[in-house]
């Protein structure tokens, strides 16, 4: 093999070897972009899901299925289903209705206290 045969196979490894280089650089960020659209489509798809049952579920009784109806009790409005009369709280009210119920019991008890000093 002369110097000069040698000198343009190692050029044409170069050229290859760029080639794949390029061809890998291309090849990672498809798969980035590929992943990229994968996720925002899935994140699509949980949304219209989530849309769907809201629409699907909302104020349905979770026991019978029936109309619910907003009812307000000690001045909290908490869901009453229509049939079996099922009642259904919010996040939170359930300590509103607790902390106004212990109001509610020390102002009974205070106000007996004061009767049984007349
Ligand atoms: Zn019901």
């Amino acid at each position: 093999m002369s110097e000069r045969q040698g000198n343009g196979e190692r050029e044409e490894f170069k050229a290859i070897s760029k080639i794949k280089e390029e061809e890998e650089y291309f090849y990672k960020k498809d798969l980035g972009l590929i992943r990229k659209m994968r996720e925002r489509a899935d994140a699509e798809r949980r949304q219209r899901e989530l849309e769907q049952r809201k629409e699907l579920h909302w104020m349905r009784c979770p026991k019978c299925g029936s109309q619910m109806h907003e009812v307000e009790l000690a001045s909290v409005k908490i869901d009453r289903c229509s049939e079996c009369k099922g009642v259904y709280l919010d996040n939170g009210e359930l300590e509103i209705l607790l902390q106004m119920q212990k109001k509610h019991a020390f102002l009974s008890k205070l106000l007996k206290e004061s009767e049984l000093e007349k």
